[in-house]
């Protein structure tokens, strides 16, 4: 009798993280200094974030290796299940077949912990002992007192003062996992106390709490650090996990997707489980498409510019090269709230110029509709996030049944909607309304822009 070689889900860990710079064809230009228009040096970035982090931020390295000691930490939820969507495939009676990635399983409900991990843990290696960073709605907050948590740093988080107040089950989240949380804007910084000398009910937003968390880290320079859960080059190769793992799924599934489809805030899981499929087309030849999936109300990738920009409001970061929407574009409340970024990381937006990427932009309620229908027929409930790649697989699945053609479909769930359930219950009630951004509006925050880089 033949004995059939059976993988352990761990054991489907990759050992390297892909670094898709290695292939681009075109580099992405460098980060400037917003003062002397210079490229960043890695000794400007190395006060404000751990070395290591900042070398890979640099890296042309095409694989990176996992360290054993973040590798044994992804064993406790990866590698997350590749799942074929029966249940969703017979509700829109389609020909395609629907595949997704389940990266809700992770402790914190969400992808984050992919990058939290590595970061606590190089700056835990360093020597550091104080964390710092910002959250909105706390998604990535609660990643990273996780992962402070296993490495023994003590983390502190300036959440948005509205989300501080209106969602408190991620901030008892963080609390459980033992970081301190400070509602944003605070009287810990010179940024907060100006804002509030200026306007003492001031409700926060994400530049102002950036500002206050790397205020924080640069002041303490022999012993503090600040991390960041999207947008920047190192966040994105540590979020790869999720495609090469895909990519042996599929293989395992006898499947190949046509398309692969990941909802876009500043472009972390989108490119985690779109890189390593984008790697096949660059070197293999193949021809995936690789989708990204935007809100309608903030649409940077559609309709925003390509050029410099701030990566926060206050403009106290380096100026990367993006699609943006001008960082003064103040996005509507959309429950989305990890979309609702005015720009696009700078490999991503590179891609995307090149052609070698696509984008799309859907509407409030069309991500809802689709997310409830995967909740009744998948059953779990996606974030109002992963609403957006589920819309738009709905949309190439009943595409497919218009053709008549058979096409295989693969989206990222990147996170589940159990603590969001607030947002359903908005949709129930009727309260939710689509935004559209006019073409004026647009342009205001683009002209301000170009006043404010020349
Ligand atoms: C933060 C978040 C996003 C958006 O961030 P990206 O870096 O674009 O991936 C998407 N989905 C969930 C569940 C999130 O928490």
């Amino acid at each position: 009798m033949k004995t059939k070689k059976i993988l352990l889900p761990d054991q489907m860990i990759p050992a390297q993280w892909y670094n898709i710079v290695a292939d681009m064809p075109q580099k992405p230009l460098p980060p400037l200094d917003p003062r002397t228009r210079r490229p960043v040096t890695a000794e400007q970035m190395n006060c404000i974030f751990a070395e290591e982090l900042v070398r890979q931020e640099f890296s042309t390295e095409r694989f990176i290796d996992i360290p054993d000691e973040v590798r044994d930490l992804y064993r406790i939820w990866r590698c997350t299940p590749l799942v074929r969507a029966y249940a969703l495939e017979r509700a829109l009676d389609t020909p395609a077949k629907i595949y997704f990635k389940n990266e809700s399983v992770s402790p914190a409900g969400s992808h984050k912990p992919n990058t939290a991990l590595p970061q606590a843990y190089y700056n835990a290696k360093q020597g550091i002992k104080h964390l710092t960073t910002e959250t909105g709605g706390g998604q990535w907050g609660s990643a990273i007192a996780l992962a402070s948590q296993y490495f023994g740093l003590d983390l502190k988080v300036f959440m948005v003062k509205v989300s501080y107040e209106q969602k408190p089950y991620r901030k008892l989240l963080m609390n459980t996992w033992g970081a301190e949380v400070i509602p944003s804007p605070s009287t810990l910084t010179d940024a907060g106390r100006r804002a509030l000398a200026d306007d003492p009910d001031c409700s926060g937003n994400l530049g102002l709490a950036i500002s206050e968390a790397v205020e924080t880290a640069v002041q303490h320079p022999d012993d503090t650090r600040y991390c960041l859960g999207s947008v920047l080059n190192h966040v994105l190769l540590h979020q790869t996990v999720i495609g090469e793992e895909a990519l042996v799924q599929m293989e395992m599934a006898g499947d190949e997707p046509d398309v692969v489809i990941g909802c876009f805030g500043g472009g972390s899981n989108f490119a985690g489980i779109g890189f390593p499929f984008l790697r096949r087309n660059l070197r293999e030849g193949a021809r995936t498409r690789i989708v990204a999936v935007e809100p309608a109300s903030c649409p940077k990738l559609t309709r925003g510019t390509f050029q410099y920009d701030f990566g926060d409001v206050a403009g106290m970061t380096p100026m990367l090269p993006m699609y943006t929407l001008g960082h003064n574009f103040q996005p509507a409340d959309i429950h989305a709230g990890g979309l609702r970024y005015h720009g696009a990381g700078s490999i991503v937006s590179q891609l995307l110029r090149d052609g070698l990427i696509e984008a799309q932009a859907v509407p409030q309620l069309e991500t809802f509709r689709a997310g409830l229908l995967f909740a009744r027929t998948e059953g779990i409930v996606p974030a109002p996030e992963s609403t957006h790649a589920i819309a738009a697989a709905v949309r190439e699945a009943l595409r497919a049944k218009e053709e008549g053609a058979s096409k295989t479909i693969l989206f990222n769930l990147s996170g589940h909607g159990m603590i969001d359930l607030y947002a359903y219950e908005q949709y129930f009630a009727d309260k939710l309304q689509d935004y559209t951004v006019t073409d004026a509006e647009l342009r205001r925050t683009i002209d301000q822009l170009d006043r404010i880089i020349k």
